[in-house]
């Protein structure tokens, strides 16, 4: 159901998602997204409804698309529309789920014999196939290269991107005391095929621990981890995300900072 329908009109459903709908627009350079008040888990199997965590989703991914193309990284993003909903430019997407990894957690820690928040360095980088009906499986070299998604340079394109995206949120958020543990991206071809980051970045697809909670506080993880956990508070926690990151905006590049971010 539409709730919050912005002022544009909405063309017809392109997809429907766990977590958002694309709608097309009478201008077919641009797409809506809506963005809904559902949190899921276990690749969809657990979903409940959380009121406010769509707009709230909607607009701290709105200002980290922002922040990045100020630093020069192509997103798919063009701007706000109603509460919950953005205005995006349609992309051919790549199935590919890459994720960034600056410390342990999650799945890594039930793969591998490693310490919970053991700092990465440098950022470990993992592609997963893009597949609900398939759990999303890690692609190897030798698996990625036999589904052929995508061309050698491609990839050393959207790996060099994905490391330039983790670094410029990152420092931007350390600077929120949000330590940026992981995060997942997706990317996608325009209509003159450039490259962009497309989908979210939200609570929902990193991992954010708080800076000014000790390390084994309940409090700490200000991100989905909190719903996948049981440990309740999501939407609290990710209004404190949201209050932080709108404050990006009045913060003074700090002197020792490469331009905007980009390393
Ligand atoms: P999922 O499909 O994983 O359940 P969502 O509910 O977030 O996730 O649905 C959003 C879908 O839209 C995803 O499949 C994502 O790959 C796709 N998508 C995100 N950005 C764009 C874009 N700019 N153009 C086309 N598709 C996009
Ligand atoms: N992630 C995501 N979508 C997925 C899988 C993972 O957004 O389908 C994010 C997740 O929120 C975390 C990061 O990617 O920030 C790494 O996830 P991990 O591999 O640890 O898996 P999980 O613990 O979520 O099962």
């Amino acid at each position: 159901m539409i709730t919050d329908t912005p002022a544009r009109a909405l063309g017809p459903l392109l997809h429907e998602g766990k977590a958002k709908r694309l709608y097309a627009t009478a201008d077919p350079q641009w797409c809506a997204v809506e963005f809904k008040d559902v949190a899921t888990a276990a690749n969809g199997r657990r979903q409940v409804q959380l009121p406010g965590k769509g707009g709230l989703n909607c607009r701290i991914s709105g200002r980290l698309f922002t922040l990045l193309e100020q630093a020069g990284l192509p997103t798919h993003f063009r701007e706000p529309l109603g509460d919950g909903w953005m205005l995006v430019r349609p992309l051919r997407m790549i199935p590919l789920e890459v994720v960034l990894r600056n410390r342990a957690a999650g799945s890594l820690l039930r793969q591998l014999p490693i310490v919970a928040g053991q700092p990465l360095e440098p950022p470990l980088l993992d592609l997963y196939f893009k597949d609900d009906a398939l759990g999303d499986p890690f692609l190897s070299e030798a698996r990625l290269a036999t589904l052929n998604i995508v061309t050698p340079e491609a990839r050393v394109q959207l790996e060099t991107m994905a490391r330039q995206v983790n670094s410029t949120l990152h420092q931007a958020l350390a600077r929120l005391d949000l330590d940026l543990v992981d995060l997942k991206l997706e990317f996608g071809w325009d209509a003159s095929g450039q490259l962009r980051l497309a989908d979210e970045l939200s609570p929902d697809n990193c991992r954010l621990w708080d800076g000014r909670q000790s390390p084994d506080s309940p409090g700490r993880s200000l991100d989905k981890d909190r719903f996948r956990q049981g440990l309740g508070g999501l939407v609290a926690a990710y209004k404190e995300v949201n209050h932080r990151i709108q404050a990006l905006d009045h913060l003074q590049p700090r002197s020792h900072d490469p331009g905007q971010g980009i390393q």
